[in-house]
């Protein structure tokens, strides 16, 4: 099954994605967490995208497109994959489902995790992620047990770079259109499903494993 989880930044997905993960024992690709790895390495895909992320905006097609695809292919994803974070234009929805159409494969599910915009902005202030492997946290409704430490694998937590409140702003302005346009391609392919992201996280989890339920082919 190959899963893509939609919303717009902060609503859920890199919090889901990891459950669902286990729950489903498919691996996760995150192109967010790929972009920040490049970032932190100071590769020439990290020194570009920097400019981007660092403003708010998408990182050209072009090269997500092709860094994100090369990715995917070479991850063992025979059994299916959950995508956090791609596509997130209508060119990249494209692009993908010309990459699986390679191998008979296609988006089983488009996931989307709906939270209104300006609950959005509060809740990204208190977003936390840990530095060895992006595990999300929120001070609020998400803490980790001890304050500042992964649950998970102990690393340091810390604010993302394009956390702060005028850059989720321009997130949101720049975003936000892409992503309704790839809401409508997964509506006119029949695989949207949209699920609350206001409820609590085991909540949006149940609601995401249902509706990968009644997509399953029987
Ligand atoms: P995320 O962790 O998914 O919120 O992504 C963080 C940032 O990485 C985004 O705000 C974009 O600047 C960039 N990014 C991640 N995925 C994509 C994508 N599919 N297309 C373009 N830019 C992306």
């Amino acid at each position: 099954m190959v899963l893509v989880l939609l919303g717009a930044p902060g609503a859920g997905k890199g919090t889901q994605a990891p459950i669902l993960a286990e729950r489903l024992g498919i691996p996760v690709l995150a192109s967010g967490n790929l972009l920040r790895a490049a970032v932190a390495e100071r590769t020439a895909l990290g020194r570009e995208a920097d400019r981007f992320m660092s403003r708010g905006q998408l990182v050209p097609d072009a090269t997500i497109v092709r860094v994100f695809l090369d990715r995917l292919e070479a991850t063992d994803a025979v059994d299916g994959a959950i995508l956090d974070g791609f596509p997130r234009t209508k060119i990249q929805a494209e692009a993908l489902d010309d990459a699986l159409a390679e191998t008979d494969r296609r988006v089983d599910l488009a996931g989307y995790i709906e939270v209104p915009l300006e609950e959005l902005v509060v809740r990204m202030a208190s977003r936390r992620i840990c530095t060895a492997n992006g595990h999300v946290y929120n001070l609020v409704s998400n803490p980790p047990r001890r304050f500042g430490v992964c649950d998970i694998d102990g690393s340091d937590l810390v604010q993302r770079a394009d956390d702060h409140e005028a850059t989720v702003r321009a997130r949101m302005v720049e975003q936000v259109p892409a992503l309704l346009e790839v809401v409508e391609h997964y509506r006119d392919h029949g695989v949207l499903r949209s699920v609350d992201g206001r409820l609590p996280i085991d909540a949006v989890t149940d609601q995401l494993l249902a509706t990968v339920q009644d997509m399953r082919p029987v």
